[in-house]
């Protein structure tokens, strides 16, 4: 019987590698859920059935569910717009505040979070906001870089077949991560056309 642990979970393909490794190291992972972030509500929706169906049928793990208070979201993180690293902080204290508050009435006492595993969360910052929240909850927080798995927990998700999202969550990160998207696209386009010269000069 491992230590139990709370692990808040994104979604499902970023919880893939976080759980093998903490299951590694001797935990007993139970996965909490507390995402009111994620735009719009249907995606919320979709991205919670995914993890329950990996978590019931080949992860065998529990999922508990916190609060989803998206009003709370949008008097919060929402207030720092386009502002990415306020709005992630208050993002990441939102959520794992409910995870700690969820952590102490049910009885656990180390937490952690799947947000470790992805390069385009703002890591360190998610890890201060982690440890001051588990300093005021009395708990441990179990901080791992999960971050050189990524390209494994991205191999694992497709050969499952998950959905995998291509935006954070929040509307902001749609927006940011479309325009990431059509910047990329231009550059590989310009850099063709500038073969291309190149090759006919
Ligand atoms: S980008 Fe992600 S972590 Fe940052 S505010 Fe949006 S949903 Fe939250």
């Amino acid at each position: 019987m491992g230590v139990p642990l709370l692990l808040h979970a994104c979604c499902g393909p970023c919880s893939l590698e976080p759980l093998r490794l903490l299951r590694a190291e001797g935990f007993d992972p139970t996965i909490c859920w507390v995402n009111p972030n994620i735009q719009p509500a249907e995606e919320h929706d979709h991205r919670l059935r995914v993890l329950r169906a990996w978590a019931e049928d080949v992860a065998h793990v529990p999922v508990v569910e916190g609060a989803c208070d998206r009003a709370a979201w949008e008097r919060g993180p929402a207030r720092f717009g386009t502002d990415r690293l306020r709005r992630c902080r208050a993002c990441y204290a939102l959520r794992l505040a409910e995870a700690c508050r969820m952590a102490e009435r049910l009885g656990f006492s180390h937490v952690a979070t799947t947000l470790a595993v992805s390069p385009y969360q703002l890591f360190d910052t998610c890890n201060d906001v982690l440890e001051a929240l588990c300093r005021a909850h009395g708990l441990t927080p179990v901080v791992r870089d999960f971050r050189p798995y990524y390209p494994e927990a991205t191999r694992r998700s497709r050969e499952l077949g998950m959905y995998r999202q291509n935006y954070c969550g929040c509307r902001f990160s749609a927006a940011e991560a479309a325009l990431e998207r059509a910047s990329a696209r231009d550059a590989r386009k310009a850099a063709k056309e500038a073969a291309r010269s190149a090759g006919g000069a």
